[in-house]
């Protein structure tokens, strides 16, 4: 028996690995949780990797894992767009996840949306300045997470949701969030999932985003010290339901006596 919980979420990096170094025991509990008949579900912001892509990697580590079990930003950015049917689209995104796309018309002379995503290299003057007008002209915008730096890749850089922030700014507009704490993604995964909420753990390394988007959707959360995080994290109004040292700890949660929510 596995308590009162059915599903568990994981964030990826700070969670199950770490800078390309699988957290010992991730595997194995995984596949134990799995053959229990828990729903898992991994959860990433990584807007640069498909959800295909990400399952592939992951597999490669020794994870069991199948790609309708994994969401990431880029994915569930396509899903918001499906449903609003666009006219064009100008997606910023280097990478696997660009495939998420392929089924819009791309168009970066006079989209109906910019979606940004991890750009990379060419978020360069010449493109944030067209985008900057393009904003002015009426072009909608969407950014896939609020992340301004990561630290996943082994040293500080600027990431999507710095570039976003600047455009909003600059063109006085409102950009619609995906990625995590965003309702939306978490709405994704748990739609997906078929478990009530108050049945499911979110498990991740940051309070602005992993915990912030489970007190949200009104799922419980763990957060493990691992990865990204600092005890300065949990000095904020946010704060999970549990806090463990390592993941060798889920299990033990997974036990507990449902509370109410
Ligand atoms: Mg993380």
């Amino acid at each position: 028996m596995t308590g009162n919980f059915k599903g568990v979420i994981f964030d990826i990096d700070g969670i199950l690995e770490f800078q390309g170094k699988v957290y010992p025991g991730a595997i194995e509990l995984i596949d134990r949780l799995r053959a229990k008949g828990l729903v898992i579900r991994i959860l990433s912001n990584s807007t640069l990797k498909s959800r295909e892509y990400c399952a592939e990697k992951l597999v490669k580590m020794g994870f069991s894992i199948f790609k309708e079990e994994v969401i990431t930003a880029s994915y569930a950015t396509a899903r918001y767009l499906k449903r609003l049917n666009p006219k064009s689209c100008w997606v910023m995104l280097k990478g696997k996840g660009f495939t998420e796309f392929q089924d819009f018309i791309h168009d970066d002379e006079n989209p109906a949306y910019i979606v940004v995503g991890d750009y990379r290299e060419e978020f360069n003057f010449q493109n944030l300045n067209k985008a900057l007008k393009l904003l002015l002209a009426g072009s909608k915008l969407v950014v896939m997470i609020p992340e301004k730096v990561d630290h996943s890749l082994g040293e500080v850089e600027l990431t999507v949701g710095a570039y976003g922030k600047m455009l909003e700014d600059a063109a006085g507009v409102k950009a619609t969030y995906i990625g995590k704490p965003s309702q939306y993604i978490f709405d994704v995964t748990l739609r997906s999932m078929g478990v009530e909420r108050r049945r499911v753990l979110m498990v991740g390394d940051r309070v602005a985003t992993d915990i912030m988007g489970a007190k949200r959707a009104g799922i419980n959360s763990v957060l493990v010290k691992t990865g990204e995080f600092k005890e300065s994290d949990l000095s904020g109004d946010i704060q999970p339901d549990f806090v463990v040292k390592s993941l060798k700890e889920i299990e033990g949660i997974l036990q507990v006596s449902l509370r109410e929510i």
